[in-house]
């Protein structure tokens, strides 16, 4: 058994931001603290990313706390980019992520600590701040025949690149409105014989950059809704998509044709309810994520409505859990806010209960 006053589970940008405002407070890693990651390399999801999502074009990327991210190629893969920077944050700060260390499970433990089960054992704690994102869980619709399509389907979280065999010269159909869709459209169309886009509701594109006030009108949204116990919606659902010239080139071209979504899928394309059809030999399912809470099950921290609610990030039911980066903090300068205001948060908690010194068992 590992005794630690906080473990930070996931090292993303939220996990780190935690982490260094941790540090910052005194508390020293390995000792007070640890971080647990369970994919392979620094990075958080950033790692996961295609190949052709350059540094250049992610759009927003905030530098973590105390450590900017200077004279990056844009032309690089923003996987090796940030993955890189990550790392060399991580040294710079001492902060001795541990990986690969997956989290099972958080539950109750000993004398008013919580219990964080790991395939590299137990630590029991007296805070937990969780910074898990939702890159490993993929959020898949489900259709009336999509068991028996013959073609491909992929998730974003899948996504091989525009000149994967499951593009070149096929009809694909492209599926959701967010970023992520907008930008497999753009590359796919390049190499595929045809694309179909289609969407729950009409696109909302911007024109002109997006204002401060526009963004805290956007993470207010979502405020809103994480206060009340509902499930977050992400921040890009609110803020609209900002129309890029590489974007109004794909317009005319006809990229951007939007169709409702589908009704059903067939063995070898999607059906309208109109009767209408279109060949498909791939499905792209760009359809979001959901936040990665699975392993707080024990805690039972959800509300009737299916969300955590949140006070800041503090759980509402249990004041030892803090969840960075989920909700109105899923964006990387929310996540740095995040981490800093649970920090704050659980120095106050501590300091306000006993130390009981661990008993071994
Ligand atoms: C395609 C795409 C592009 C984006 N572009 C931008 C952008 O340009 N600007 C922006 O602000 N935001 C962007 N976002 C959102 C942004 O990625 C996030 O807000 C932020 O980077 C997420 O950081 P995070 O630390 O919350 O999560 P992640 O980066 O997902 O990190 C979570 C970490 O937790 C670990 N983990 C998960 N479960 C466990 C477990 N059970 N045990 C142990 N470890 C675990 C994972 O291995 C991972 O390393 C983008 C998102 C996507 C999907």
């Amino acid at each position: 058994m590992n005794y630690v006053e906080a473990v930070v589970v996931g090292a993303g940008q939220a996990g780190l931001s935690s982490a260094y405002h941790l540090r910052r407070s005194g508390f020293e890693p390995g000792r007070d603290f640890v971080v647990l990651d369970h994919s392979p390399h620094p990075g958080g999801a950033w790692q996961f990313r295609w190949p052709t999502l350059t540094y250049g074009r992610v759009h927003g990327m905030h530098a973590l706390p105390g450590m900017e991210l200077t004279g990056a190629d844009p032309d690089r893969p923003s996987s090796e980019v940030i993955g890189g920077y990550f790392a060399d944050y991580e040294r710079a700060f001492d902060l001795r992520v541990r990986r690969p260390v997956d989290v099972r499970e958080v539950r109750e433990g000993s004398a008013g600590r919580l219990a964080v089960d790991t395939s590299a054992g137990v630590w029991e704690t007296r805070a937990v701040i969780n910074a898990t994102g939702t890159w490993d869980r993929p959020f898949w619709p489900r259709f009336p025949g999509q068991d028996g399509f013959r073609g491909r389907q992929l998730h974003t979280a899948q996504y091989p690149g525009p000149d994967a065999d499951a593009f070149r010269g096929k009809h694909v159909v492209v599926v959701g409105g967010g970023t992520s869709a907008v930008q497999h459209l753009l590359e796919v169309s390049r190499h595929a014989a045809a694309t179909t886009w289609v969407t729950r509701r009409p696109p909302a594109f911007r024109e002109g950059p997006f204002d401060e006030e526009q963004g805290r009108a956007a993470v207010s949204l979502v405020e809103d809704r994480v206060r009340v116990g509902l499930p977050p919606r992400s921040v890009v659902s609110v803020t609209g998509l900002p129309m890029t010239e590489e974007m109004r080139r794909a317009r005319e071209r006809g990229v951007l044709e939007r169709h409702p979504m589908f009704t059903r899928i067939l063995p070898d394309g999607v059906a309208w309810a109109d009767g209408s059809t279109v060949r498909a030999d791939t499905i792209l399912w760009a359809t979001g994520f959901r936040p990665v809470i699975d392993h707080l099950a024990p805690l039972r921290l959800r509300e009737p409505g299916g969300g955590i609610r949140l006070e800041g990030t503090r759980a509402v039911r249990d004041p030892r859990v803090h969840l960075v980066g989920y909700g109105p903090s899923a964006s990387t300068i929310g996540a740095n806010r995040a981490g800093r205001s649970a920090v704050r948060d659980i120095r106050a908690l501590l300091a306000s209960t006993d130390r009981r010194e661990p008993v071994p068992v």
